[in-house]
């Protein structure tokens, strides 16, 4: 049961990913890795979280994210299906 949810979860991202193309790669330092990353707007949708509940759990560390020179937040990808727990129970 639980593996069913979890590639519901998966499906649905890839599918968001598909749709936007917006999906860079970017170094992140919280993964020391190349990641890909994706603007707020998609982070957002891909998290099912507010705006401003994912800025929130960026500046708690929680997720990771890079700002471009032009000030935009991207947002690691990694990091967004890492906090899966977080994402899916919601925040306290
Ligand atoms: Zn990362």
């Amino acid at each position: 049961m639980r593996k069913k949810a979890t590639i519901t979860i998966e499906t649905e991202r890839l599918l968001i990913l598909r749709r936007s193309g917006r999906v860079v790669d970017r170094w992140c330092a919280g993964c020391r890795a190349e990641v890909k990353v994706v603007g707020v707007e998609e982070a957002a949708a891909i998290a099912g979280l507010s705006q401003r509940k994912l800025f929130r759990l960026a500046e708690a560390g929680e997720i990771h994210f890079i700002e471009t020179p032009q000030g935009q937040a991207l947002f690691c990808l990694n990091s967004l299906s890492g906090n899966r727990r977080l994402l899916t129970e919601g925040l306290a």
